[in-house]
């Protein structure tokens, strides 16, 4: 089996979609591990909540935390039904019990309701995955991306973390943690991501910062930094000539399928195999350097 050339198609037919973005407009469809992940019972009796876990990196998570045995809360944008209710019936298909809040995040008051509601139907939060992100990339300068864009970039990617991370924090004790999706775009930013690329790099010194603070009370605090992964935001965000090329300028030249970024995040979960990991930044970038 090589990481280069095994299982996953190198170029991508031309596609477009409007974000968010649903998993079955896209050709072909992510793998997200549905006939695949197997659980070893990793996190038997935790509970997770996971936004954006309706597709995508979000989707694979779920899958492999339900079937390494925790219960899942999922968060999506409401137009997103269809990809929600999809992961839902596979976190229910492992046994697990599965709660859907849908809402916008960028909105504070909807962060403090998915918390709470995570909350009180799971009967606490041991995982929370700040998975949710919005990019986009078809804007070439500074000058053509607009306040309402820079709005919902910046609110979706570091301000919503901030306020889910400060409603879950009172909540969390020890062997608890908190897994930031960060990105390759933190270290090798695009000129078309300016924005973007910022927000994950604020994700990187928060993630550092904040383990520093929640280390005495046994809370650990660790990020991924996926590369080019096929997921409903690329053709959604992503001109088609990018989109046809997606992940051909990695060392594997390709890209990565979401089943391929879950394990990172079972591994920096799991309160015995990351016992001692904590203010880290895991990347998962076909052979990219994150440092
Ligand atoms: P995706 O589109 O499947 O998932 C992103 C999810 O974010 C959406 O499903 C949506 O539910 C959620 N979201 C966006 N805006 C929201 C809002 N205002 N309120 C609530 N939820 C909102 O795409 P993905 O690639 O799996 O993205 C997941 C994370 O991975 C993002 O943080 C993204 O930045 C990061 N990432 C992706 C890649 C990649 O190449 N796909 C690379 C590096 C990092
Ligand atoms: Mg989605």
């Amino acid at each position: 089996m090589s990481p280069r050339t095994d299982h996953y198609p190198r170029e991508f037919p031309a596609q477009q979609q409007e974000p968010p973005g649903l998993t079955d407009a896209m050709d072909p469809r992510p793998d997200h591990g549905e006939d695949s992940y197997r659980g070893t019972g990793r996190l038997t009796g935790m509970r997770a909540l996971i936004t954006g876990g309706d597709s995508g990196i979000g989707r694979a998570i779920a899958i492999a935390y339900a079937r390494e045995g925790a219960d899942v809360a999922i968060s999506y944008l409401p137009e997103e039904h269809p990809d929600g209710e999809a992961t839902a019936a596979l976190v229910s298909d492992a046994g697990r019990r599965v709660v859907t809040v849908p809402g916008d995040l960028t909105d504070r008051r909807t962060c403090l309701d998915v918390a709470e509601r995570a909350l009180s139907e799971l009967d606490g939060v041991n995982i929370l995955v700040n998975n949710a992100g919005f990019q986009m990339a078809r804007s070439q300068s500074i000058e053509e991306v607009s306040a309402e864009q820079l709005d919902r970039v910046v609110g979706t990617n570091f301000t919503a973390l901030f306020w889910l991370t400060q409603a879950l924090v009172p909540h969390l004790s020890a062997g608890d943690c908190i897994i930031n999706n960060s990105s390759i775009q933190a270290y090798d930013p695009s000129g078309s991501l300016l924005d973007y690329a910022a927000t994950k790099s604020a994700i990187n010194n928060f993630t550092v910062n904040l383990a520093a603070e929640l280390g005495p009370r046994g809370v650990r605090v660790n990020a991924v930094a996926p590369g080019p992964i096929w997921t409903p935001l690329q053709p959604a965000t992503q001109p088609v000539a990018k989109v046809e090329k997606f992940g051909q300028d990695t060392p594997f030249g390709r890209a990565g399928q979401p089943v391929e970024v879950a394990p990172a995040f079972v591994f920096l979960a799991s309160p015995t195999e990351a016992s001692y990991v904590s203010g880290t930044i895991l990347g998962v970038t076909g052979g990219k350097p994150v440092f």
